[in-house]
């Protein structure tokens, strides 16, 4: 397939957003099954439905070529596909020229086999989600998995020199009385922190509305207990950060449903079939594979504006009783968090 040409133009889309990163869902397969994920028995897609590793990196050139300067890889889980070890190091070589930075969402499962690796190839930050620091209760919130892994992944990750961000996604009745501690076990860690809220994506087999917790009360319990200044930087992400009197850790939080942050949203998606989603609220998409696969790089090209012009001023996410349990069908796993 043909090689993708450098050059400097940059994706606006319109409404004058500039936007210029791009997160990968490289597979939507997992280890685990998060009750707010993912159902027990999910059903995945078949394997020529994926892109291939050559696929994904060709679509990444051109992305970096139109101007994205950050990329993040998530899933699914990540690391359980096998050729990512490639891809990552093939990502990688844009970085220190038309890449400002490539990082990871994990799990932390398989990360004690990768970290060192990841971060030979460039990746310097990397996410890691933890809901718990229980192993029953982490074993209970993603059905059967083992938190001494994560533990494991953590400490390898610390040797090789990645930053770790922890999210953890606040759950009513079932976390919410591990925050404070979760935010003194990363301050001692040297790890930031972000919580996030649980957001209406794809039938898990339970019903969220039970543990909807709104941040908004979350950081005033913590304001009673410490101070937090809000500090002016972003990573490209949606989160917004603080500073935590008296501690080294960043505290972040992701509010898509008490606080809207879609007006300086920077962001596109790219599913593991291709299809990329100008916002993790909508359905509407453009379908990359089958263009790439019938005509190549060049019918991709113009694919690109089409999906700028699909951007929305904002997610339409609810939660409550007015709202369907799942606002969408699709699985954050799917879409890539
Ligand atoms: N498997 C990796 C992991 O768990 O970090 C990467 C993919 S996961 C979909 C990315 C992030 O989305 C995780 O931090 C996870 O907790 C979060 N997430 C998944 N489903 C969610 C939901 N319905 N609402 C809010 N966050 C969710
Ligand atoms: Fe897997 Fe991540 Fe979803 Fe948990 S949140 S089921 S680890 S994809």
């Amino acid at each position: 397939m043909a090689m993708v040409a450098p050059s400097r133009a940059s994706m606006t889309d319109g409404l004058g957003r500039r936007i210029d990163y791009l997160r990968i869902s490289v597979t939507d397969r997992c280890d685990l099954r998060c009750r707010y994920c993912m159902a027990e028995r999910m059903t995945f897609l078949p394997k020529n439905q994926v892109l291939t590793l050559e696929e994904i990196a060709l679509l990444a050139d051109l992305f970096i070529a139109r101007g994205v300067r950050k990329i993040r890889l998530t899933g699914g889980e990540p690391l359980v596909r096998r050729d990512m070890p490639d891809l990552v190091r093939r990502i990688g070589r844009h970085l220190g020229g038309s890449l400002d930075e490539l990082t990871l969402t994990t799990n932390g499962t398989r990360l004690a086999e990768h970290a060192a690796r990841l971060h030979d190839a460039g990746v310097r930050r990397i996410n890691v989600s933890l809901d718990s620091l229980s192993p029953a209760r982490f074993a209970h919130i993603t059905r059967g998995g083992e938190i001494s892994r994560v533990m494991q992944g953590l400490d390898a990750a610390r040797e090789a020199g990645l930053a770790v961000k922890i999210n953890m996604v606040a759950l009513k009745g079932v976390n919410e009385d591990e925050i404070l501690p979760m935010l003194h076990w990363c301050d001692s860690r040297g790890f930031d922190l972000t919580l996030i809220e649980t957001m209406p994506l794809g039938d898990t087999g339970e019903d969220r509305t039970d543990h909807y917790l709104p941040l908004t009360h979350v950081m005033e319990h913590i304001r009673q207990r410490r101070r937090l200044t809000a500090l002016p930087e972003r990573t490209g992400g949606p989160a917004r950060y603080y500073a935590v009197e008296g501690m080294g850790a960043r505290l972040g939080f992701i509010t898509p449903l008490t606080d809207n942050f879609c007006a300086d949203c920077n962001r596109m998606r790219m599913t593991c079939e291709g299809k990329i989603f100008m916002c993790l609220g909508h359905e509407d998409h453009v379908d990359f594979r089958a263009a790439l696969r019938e005509g190549g790089l060049e019918a991709v090209q113009p694919l690109i504006d089409r999906a700028l012009r699909l951007k929305p001023a904002r997610h339409d996410f609810r939660i409550g009783a007015a709202a369907p349990a799942a606002a969408l069908s699709r699985h954050m796993s799917v879409t890539g968090g």
